[in-house]
């Protein structure tokens, strides 16, 4: 008789992610789906030239393990021009399968089974069963409950002999908050004679609004030091299906991730490097995202602001929080997830409960809406929020 041998599950706790049961649903009610983050719209016509070129010119075969050297080049050019922060593109700049993988890849290099990561909740999906794959165990703190701001007080509290790393995010998902410079220069104080890593989730770097910079950690020496820097091409270009982004380190950490890297996905697909290696050479694509995000997140916050949602405060992302407390319908008591299932189901608009990035079960009544969309996809689900 055949008969699969039963495995003990690395991850008992996970089921599918929320992001691909909501899009699902979205596509199964034909609703107007401001869930999973991507856009509805395409790239530069000018990235997929430079991508079909490199392809037809033959660049079609295994690039070198840390990606080919022009986009390293490049990514190392423009984290200096923006940053200050000279990495040497030899030896501390990575390219990635995006940057779900290269979160993983940081946490399977730097710990050790047993280690305590910290993770600041809400955090991206992602970050707790990446610290279980390592063996190593999430330490969970929570960020200020109504501003989303760290709280460097708790964080202390936090720190044990076995803390060897801290996993930060900013412009930050799902609440859309970002850290300030002040911010920075906590945590730069307080991890300093500590030998606690920063793994910093700047996927959104180019989605900070209103004219504030983005703190990014390599801006500081002493947190560079002691960080892994992770951001993503498919967040910046609008090509979320690519799957590639990067990863900068120093050296001593970089050799440490490279190695766990060579054995994960050896390398990154060779055209799309190429394609983005010519593509960086301009920076007003990624230097004009901050206007292009911020219209449009001004455009949905004003519809918004004729429905009974109550707007949390957006600095960054393409993400906008709203809190539905005020809608006073059964299905307000249900929980954030059946109330997001309804919403898609019912008015045709699929969002993600803010739930699906704690570890506990809570119900704050609060959910996330992504504005990456055309203006007549924020019409359309504006029109149908405004029905509640
Ligand atoms: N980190 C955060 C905070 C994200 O929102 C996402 C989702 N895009 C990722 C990492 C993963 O990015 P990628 O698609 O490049 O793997
Ligand atoms: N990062 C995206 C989000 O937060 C989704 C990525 C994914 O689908 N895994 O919506």
């Amino acid at each position: 008789m055949s008969r699969t041998p039963p495995v003990p599950s690395r991850l008992p706790d996970s089921g599918t992610t929320i992001f691909s049961v909501m899009s699902a649903l979205a596509q199964q009610h034909q609703a107007v789906n401001l869930g999973q983050g991507f856009p509805d719209f395409g790239c530069d016509p000018a990235l997929l030239d430079g991508v079909t070129e490199a392809m037809q010119q033959g660049h079609n075969q295994y690039p070198p393990m840390p990606g080919i050297p022009a986009l390293r080049e490049a990514i190392a050019a423009k984290i200096a021009a923006l940053y200050g922060h000279g990495y040497d593109a030899q030896t501390e700049i990575t390219v990635t399968a995006g940057a779900t993988q290269a979160l993983l890849t940081a946490l399977l290099a730097i710990t050790q089974p047993g280690d305590e990561v910290i993770v600041l909740e809400p955090c991206y999906d992602s970050y707790v069963p990446g610290i279980r794959m390592a063996n190593a165990v999430p330490v969970a703190v929570s960020l200020d409950p109504l501003s989303h701001a760290p709280d460097f007080d708790r964080i202390a509290a936090a720190i044990t002999p076995r803390t060897r790393a801290i996993m930060i995010n900013t412009p930050h998902n799902p609440s859309g908050t970002v850290w300030s410079e002040a911010d920075m220069l906590r945590l730069q104080q307080l991890l300093d004679g500590t030998d606690i890593i920063v793994i910093s989730d700047e996927v959104y770097e180019h989605m900070v609004f209103d004219g504030m910079p983005h703190a990014s950690v390599s801006r500081y020496p002493a947190l560079a030091a002691r960080s892994i820097v992770v951001s993503s091409f498919g967040k910046t270009f609008h090509v979320t299906g690519w799957k590639v982004g990067h990863v900068a380190a120093p050296a001593a950490l970089m050799t440490e991730f490279r190695k766990i890297h060579q054995f994960n996905v050896f390398t990154v697909n060779t055209p799309m490097q190429h394609g983005l290696a010519r593509y960086l050479q301009d920076p007003a694509p990624y230097l004009g995202l901050p206007a292009f995000y911020q219209r449009k997140r001004d455009l949905f916050a004003s519809g918004l602001q004729q429905t009974r949602f109550r707007l949390l405060p957006c600095q960054g992302t393409y993400f906008q929080c709203v809190s539905y407390a005020d809608i006073a319908l059964p299905e307000r008591d249900l929980g954030e997830a059946a109330f997001c299932e309804w919403l898609t189901r019912d008015i045709g608009v699929a969002a993600i409960p803010l739930s699906a990035f704690y570890g506990q079960p809570v119900d704050r009544q609060t959910i996330r809406f992504c504005f990456a969309k055309q203006d007549a996809t924020l019409q359309q689900a504006l029109e149908r929020l405004a029905r509640l």
